[in-house]
């Protein structure tokens, strides 16, 4: 039966599960205080890769704790100040480490994963836009034998999750992107990695293909929720009340008030990441590359090659660390010798991240009408096709193709 469905959030998650809604003929309120795609997916690495299923929060991750506390240009650093509000995510995230734990999330992520390229397949049919991901593959570069070694343990636990890969040698990799430096000691190909053209733009495509579709979106900022007898009832905004049958908050990092409003307390923290943007880089690299010791993506979009990662946990609040996109720039110049970075531009933004790396996909504990949808950390673009479909099934009442207990608010 249709519902009136109002989607709080119109960054990747909240347009593509705005989108699937309409699809199946909900009269869907999608509601932003910015225009679509202006938070954490403006400006992302693009990147959709399925072989993304191993946790940030590995075993040893804690040997790494204080090397964080003391160099904030690190590819993980913490901002000290933001250490009292931090630690009850940062112990969850430590317990996350733990090696059976890290092989469940493992498993409970690689479910969410398969699938997650072609899921995207429908929503691009919808925008009229069918080939707007590239499916190239990406290739993991190391610049020492040791660093390579180092991974083996990670490309195992992949391997047994069913992840595909090819070992490169430095011949084979300069065969696979020729402007790569010669120094680079190995790589590893992944085939099951596509690329958006522009990751922005494939947000706004989809919030054009809503809006053609007949969904309504709504530059309003939520402030609160109308919760009568039977549950909530309404959105509230700084403009007016929007009446609802069933709501979703997909607010990315800033879910955790709007979630908790609706009977969902939730671990929901962020970890800030940056991006250098260079309209005019001079090279022409045919696929993604990610340092995987600089722990930095460069990827080639329609405007530019944007050079994105690091993480710096330090809340929403605390102003950007301009350095820390400087030292993107200097890295990324080690693996792509021939970058052009005049005119490159910084970013900062806030991807919203859970301690066990996995996002939050279902119903408030105490609100059957009350959907979540968060937490994707880093790998919001690449899971928000996946996200808006299962989030679909589950307001339509239908079965889903995946037990969704995992990735349920209440988990912690
Ligand atoms: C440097 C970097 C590189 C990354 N690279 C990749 C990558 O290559 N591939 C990948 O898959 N992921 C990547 N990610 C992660 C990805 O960008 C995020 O997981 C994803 O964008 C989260 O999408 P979202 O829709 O949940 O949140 P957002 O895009 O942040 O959207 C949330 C929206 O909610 C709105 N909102 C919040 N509160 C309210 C309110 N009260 N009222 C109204 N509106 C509200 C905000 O305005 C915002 O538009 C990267 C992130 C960073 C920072």
């Amino acid at each position: 039966m249709a519902k009136t469905v109002a989607v709080i959030g119109a960054g990747a998650i909240g347009v593509c599960t705005a989108l699937s809604l309409r699809r199946d003929g909900h009269d869907v309120l999608l509601i932003d205080r910015q225009g679509p795609g202006e938070g954490a997916s403006f400006g992302n690495g693009s990147v959709i890769s399925e072989e993304a299923v191993v946790p940030i929060a590995t075993p040893g991750i804690w040997t790494k704790v204080p090397k964080m506390l003391l160099d904030p240009l690190g590819p993980l650093a913490l901002r000290w100040s933001y250490l009292p509000k931090l630690t009850p995510w940062l112990l969850r995230f430590l317990l996350a480490s733990r090696t059976e734990k890290v092989e469940e999330i493992t498993g409970h992520l690689a479910a969410l994963m398969e699938g997650s390229l072609a899921a995207f397949d429908p929503l691009l049919e919808m925008a009229g836009e069918p080939d707007f991901i590239h499916k190239t593959g990406w290739a993991c570069v190391y610049e020492t034998d040791s660093g390579f070694a180092d991974d083996e343990e990670y490309r195992q636990l992949q391997a047994r999750h069913g992840v595909r890969y090819d070992v490169l040698g430095p011949e084979e990799l300069r065969q696979l992107e020729p402007a790569l430096a010669p120094h680079l000691k190995k790589g590893v190909f992944y085939p099951d990695v596509g690329f958006a053209l522009n990751n922005f733009r494939l947000v706004q495509l989809f919030a054009e293909a809503f809006e053609k579709a007949g969904g309504k979106i709504l530059r309003e900022e939520v402030r609160d929720f109308e919760i009568g007898p039977e549950g909530p009832e309404a959105v509230l905004t700084d403009k007016g009340r929007h009446a609802f049958d069933a709501v979703v908050v997909a607010a990315g990092a800033w879910s955790r008030p709007l979630a908790e409003r609706l009977g969902a307390p939730t671990l929901l923290d962020t970890e800030r990441g940056y991006h250098m943007h260079y309209p005019e880089p001079g090279i022409a690299p045919r696929l993604p590359v990610y340092s995987t010791e600089r722990a930095f993506v460069a990827t080639p979009l329609e405007h530019g090659l944007r050079v994105a990662g690091t993480v710096e946990l330090g809340g929403l609040q605390a102003p950007p660390n301009w350095e820390r996109a400087k030292v993107l720039e200097r890295n990324v110049s080690r693996i792509y010798p021939g970058l052009e970075t005049e005119g490159g531009k910084p970013w900062m933004g806030f991807r919203p991240s859970m301690p066990d790396s996995l996002p939050v996909i279902g119903r408030s504990p105490r609100h059957p009408n009350a959907f979540l949808a968060f937490g994707h950390g880093h790998c919001g673009l690449m899971l928000s096709a996946r996200t808006g479909a299962l989030l679909a099934d589950m307001v339509a009442g239908r079965g889903t193709p995946i037990d969704m207990t995992p990735y349920r608010p209440d988990r912690f």
